[in-house]
């Protein structure tokens, strides 16, 4: 099966232009598109994801959006416990674990990001954060979950988790799911391959997202 590959463009670019530039020539590769919210409605694709969503449906819930919200620009998938959501904003499990279940209350797909930071035991922080993250999901909506698997210390660094120490974290998290696993962290296109070849099943890609010919190989080289 082809490999998914999401483009997480962060809070990049900076204007509407820009956005609909870059989307414009990457495209065609058909990678799913995490946009920030402002150029969700400006991008027509079905393969649309946005980086982040709150758990309520409406409120007094200053600089929130909500999943309708969502739907209703047509995107498809939601980011959720991005690591620089839970290190910068501070989101915790708990909190990850209601914005999954608000998800799974509607037709989009959640991406759910897990990983350990520098120093900290991947087995142990992985089995942490699917036990409370995934806490009380039903088995049929857990299928609909995509996780990558992002090292904290690999994101946006340049220092990539190799793919065969990568692979050990692929079968701890497969050892608990049968869910769609991708791996994300300074992805380049010399080793985008190497991950598909260790049985991840996509790629989450941040910075290469944002150069169009690097991000184009990336997903030709898998
Ligand atoms: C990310 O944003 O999830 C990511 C993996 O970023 P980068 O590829 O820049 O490390």
């Amino acid at each position: 099966m082809k490999p998914l590959i999401i483009a997480n463009w962060k809070m990049n670019p900076s204007t509407i232009k820009e956005a609909k530039e870059l989307f414009n020539k990457v495209k065609k590769t058909g990678a799913i598109i995490c946009a920030p919210f402002t150029y969700l409605s400006e991008l027509k694709s079905d393969n649309l994801c946005a980086q982040n969503c709150y758990w309520e449906a409406s409120g007094p819930y200053t600089g929130e959006i909500s999943l309708d919200m969502l739907k209703d620009l047509g995107v498809a998938y939601v980011i959720i416990g991005h690591s620089e959501r839970r290190v910068h904003f501070k989101e915790t499990d708990e909190m990850i674990n209601k914005k999954l279940k608000a998800t799974l209350a509607t037709d989009l797909r959640p991406i759910l990001c897990i990983g350990e930071k520098k120093g900290e035991d991947a087995k142990e922080v992985i089995k942490k954060q699917l036990e409370q993250d995934l806490n009380g999901i039903s088995k049929k909506d857990l299928d609909r979950i995509i996780i990558a698997y992002e090292p904290v210390w690999a994101i946006g660094t340049g220092d990539f988790c190799e793919a065969s120490k990568a692979k050990e974290s692929l079968e701890s998290i497969k050892e608990k799911l049968n869910n769609k696993v991708l791996y994300g962290g300074s992805v380049n296109s010399k080793i985008s391959k190497d991950y598909i070849d260790v049985g991840f099943d996509g790629l989450l890609v941040g910075g290469a997202s944002l150069k169009v010919d690097e991000f184009i190989k990336i997903n030709q080289n898998v």
